[in-house]
C-alpha cells in the first residue's frame, strides 16, 4: 500500500524528463530502401514499430519494388484482362459464349424478380 502512494508522489504531471521527450522530434522513424526493376531506389519511411510491406509501389515510376536489390520484382502485366478474354475467346466457340449469355441473363431476370437486384 505505502508504494502504490510514493509512486504517485513521484510523477508530477506536466513536468519532468517525460514532458521534454513528448515535445520533441517526430517519433523515430527507419528507413527502407526498395528496388524496382527499372533500377529505381526509392527510401521510404516506416514508424519503427511498423513492419515495412516486403513491397512499395515505386514512386518514380509505379512498379512494384522489392527489399532485394539483385532480385526486383517483375513488372505486372499490363494487359491482364485483354488476355484473358483473348483465352476464353480461344476456348469457347461463338454459339457456347451465346449460350453463357443466355444463362446470364436468365438468372439476373429471375434475381431481380425476386429483389435480390435492382437495377
Ligand atoms: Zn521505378
Amino acid at each position: 500500500m505505502a508504494g502504490g502512494g510514493n509512486a504517485i508522489r513521484g510523477s508530477r504531471v506536466g513536468a519532468g524528463p517525460l514532458g521534454e521527450a513528448e515535445r520533441g522530434e517526430a517519433a523515430p522513424r527507419k528507413a527502407v530502401t526498395y528496388f524496382c526493376t527499372n533500377a529505381h531506389r526509392s527510401v521510404i519511411t516506416f514508424a519503427v514499430e511498423a513492419t515495412p510491406p516486403d513491397s512499395w509501389d515505386c514512386p518514380k515510376c509505379g512498379l512494384p519494388a522489392g527489399l532485394d536489390e539483385e532480385n526486383a520484382p517483375p513488372a505486372p502485366k499490363i494487359e491482364p484482362y485483354k488476355t484473358h478474354l483473348a483465352y476464353v475467346k480461344e476456348r469457347r466457340s461463338d454459339a457456347e459464349a451465346e449460350d453463357i449469355l443466355e444463362e446470364a441473363i436468365a438468372l439476373l431476370r429471375s434475381r431481380r424478380k425476386s429483389g435480390e437486384v435492382i437495377f
